[in-house]
């Protein structure tokens, strides 16, 4: 195991703010985890489990331990003529996981090509894209409990998924780390092309998942930022989802409103689109601002403080609710 002191957050998150965290310990294997959740070192600090820190925004210095796991693997568990069932570990970096499974032409995880972060989290934050949650390829987590050490495994239905939600953000967070995660996929091709540019690909002959994975990278190259170059945690609100009633008001008000249905009596409504025709694109405070390309996004042209992230969100949230009486909720873990 690895333990920092003193680590500067700017190197594990991609919003890349400056801050530091007290500890930073990276475990390689259940036992050593478990060795580390029994010693009195941990049972002294504050903790919080981080993965690849694309969805976290540290508000200030964390004054207390990260754990961070380095459990790598990819396996095979079941395969029948039809499909296939991986076990990853919840420190394989989630697109390295996406590669492998188009390179030995197991179909279903191809639209989330491209998201950043682990394995882990993926079960945690119930990824999405391109008309695809992982939730639906999911077939097991594999947990320890922080407290105890010992290990638990959840089926999906007991990961109560929702639009990036699961029961580890809600009832269980802060109490189960993620060690791996059961995927199962196709063995035969199936594609799930409803969604935006991948509609195109419908009619083309042999279409392969490389084809879809190239349409979608390109797709989020062209509007979301590299989080390399520019600091960000991807959507930092949820698209909100409100009563059909609330939303006719808004439609006679705003007829170009795009939405979406999202069950019986509920709409979808962009939250990028409300905070664009707020008048906000490209709005900054400080060093952060809403990114011109996607106005879902909260952009660190650089030099953006803590500070100036926490005014930006607060006054995106205060403006769209007077705009529209809608509150947004961030999706990024504010910590
Ligand atoms: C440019 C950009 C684009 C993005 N696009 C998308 C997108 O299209 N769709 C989408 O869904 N998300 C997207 N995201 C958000 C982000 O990539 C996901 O939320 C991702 O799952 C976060 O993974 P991570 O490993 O970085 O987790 P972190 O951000 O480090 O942590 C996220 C949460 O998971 C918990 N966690 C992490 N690992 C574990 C573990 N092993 N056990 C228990 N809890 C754990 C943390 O405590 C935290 O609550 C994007 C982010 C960026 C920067």
């Amino acid at each position: 195991m690895k333990l920092h002191e003193n680590f500067p957050l700017k190197e594990i998150t991609t919003m890349h703010l400056d801050a530091r965290c007290r500890y930073l310990a990276e475990y390689s294997s259940i036992d050593e985890l478990r060795t580390l959740l029994a010693s009195p070192f941990f049972k002294e600090q504050k903790s919080m489990h981080i993965g690849g820190g694309s969805n976290l925004v540290f508000t200030a210095d964390y004054d207390g331990l990260l754990l961070h796991s380095q459990i790598k693997f990819i396996a095979t568990v079941e395969e029948t003529d039809t499909a296939i069932r991986l076990e990853a570990g919840a420190g394989v970096v989630w697109d390295d996981f996406v590669k492998y499974c188009i390179a030995h032409n197991y179909y279903g995880a191809e639209n989330l090509s491209g998201i950043p972060g682990e394995v882990g989290a993926s079960a945690v934050q119930n990824i999405g894209s391109y008309g695809v949650e992982v939730q639906e390829i999911i077939s097991c987590v594999h947990c320890v409990d922080m407290s105890t050490g010992e290990t638990i495994s959840f089926s999906t239905p007991e990961c109560k998924y929702a639009y990036r939600d699961s029961i580890f953000k809600n009832e269980f967070a802060g109490r189960y780390i993620v060690t791996s995660v059961e995927y199962t996929l196709s063995k035969t091709p199936r594609f799930t092309l409803t969604y935006g540019p991948l509609k195109e690909l419908a009619d083309k002959p042999g279409l392969t998942m490389n084809d879809v994975r190239n349409t979608i990278i390109n797709t989020r190259n062209g509007k979301l930022p590299n989080p390399d170059e520019t600091g960000s945690v991807g959507s930092f609100f949820k698209n909100p989802i409100i009563p059909e009633s609330q939303f006719k008001d808004l439609q006679n008000a705003y007829p170009a409103i795009p939405h979406y249905p999202a069950g019986e009596g509920k709409i979808k409504v962009p939250a990028g689109w409300l905070i664009e025709n707020a008048g906000l694109k490209g709005f900054g405070i400080g060093g952060a601002c809403v990114y011109p390309k996607q106005c879902l996004v909260i952009a660190n042209m650089g030099n953006a403080t803590p500070t100036d992230v926490v005014a930006l969100y607060r006054h995106i949230i205060g403006t769209v609710a007077n705009k529209y009486g809608i509150e947004l909720h961030p999706e990024a873990n504010i910590i």
